[in-house]
């Protein structure tokens, strides 16, 4: 007589992958430093320092940068 083998189903869970890409939009934001008080693009060299010197403030157009007194970057001429 011949025993019948059980299969046994291992259940894999697998967990969907949730892939939040965040894209950054191009010259959508600009950067100002409220102690040189100018501003940059996001991807802007000083960006990093501004970040580091705590002194970063985010706008939403050049135009907002103005208006706050902000003077352009010459490096990344936002
Ligand atoms: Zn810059």
């Amino acid at each position: 007589m011949r025993t019948l083998q059980s299969l046994t189903l291992a259940c894999l869970m697998v967990s969907p992958l949730v892939a939040q890409v965040s894209n950054s939009p191009k010259g959508e934001v600009i950067v100002g430093c409220t102690e040189t008080k100018m501003y940059h693009k996001a991807n802007c060299k000083w960006v990093k320092e501004i970040e580091k010197a705590g002194t970063r403030v985010d706008f939403k157009s050049v135009a907002e940068a103005k208006q706050a007194g902000m003077k352009p970057c010459g490096d990344c001429k936002p």
